[in-house]
């Protein structure tokens, strides 16, 4: 996707702090942090949101969740509590049109959210 901001993170075009990577997927720092641990992980292949998410992604929609849980205990937040966010459309608040989960942790969370 030529125009995606994480592509081109992804392919190095744009900078990011990178925290994990391995072949499926990209992990990197929040620009804008909402808690003391932000991360975005990002699956290196360009799919725009859930709704985008095919059977033959079943595996990498797990990883995610696998990778999510290894930084959250790497980052120190496992034990007292974290959350992983994924919004998917305009009316949840997504921006970026690649899909991604926020790892977010460090801090207490309200609920409902906003
Ligand atoms: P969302 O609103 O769920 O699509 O999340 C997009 C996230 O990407 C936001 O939390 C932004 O702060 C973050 N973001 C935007 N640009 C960058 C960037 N260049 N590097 C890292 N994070 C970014």
């Amino acid at each position: 996707m030529n125009d995606c901001l994480f592509c081109k993170i992804i392919e190095r075009k744009l900078p990011s702090k990178i925290v994990f990577e391995d072949d499926k997927l990209v992990a990197f720092e929040d620009v804008n942090p909402q808690a003391p641990v932000h991360i975005l992980l990002v699956p290196r292949r360009h799919i725009e949101s859930v709704n985008g998410v095919e059977e033959t992604d079943r595996e990498l929609m797990g990883h995610l969740f696998w990778i999510s849980r290894k930084l959250a205990q790497e980052r120190g937040v496992a034990a007292s509590g974290y959350r992983l966010v994924v919004n998917s459309g305009a009316s949840a608040g997504q921006s970026v049109f690649h899909i991604h989960v926020h790892l977010v942790g460090g801090r207490a969370f309200g609920w409902p959210p906003g």
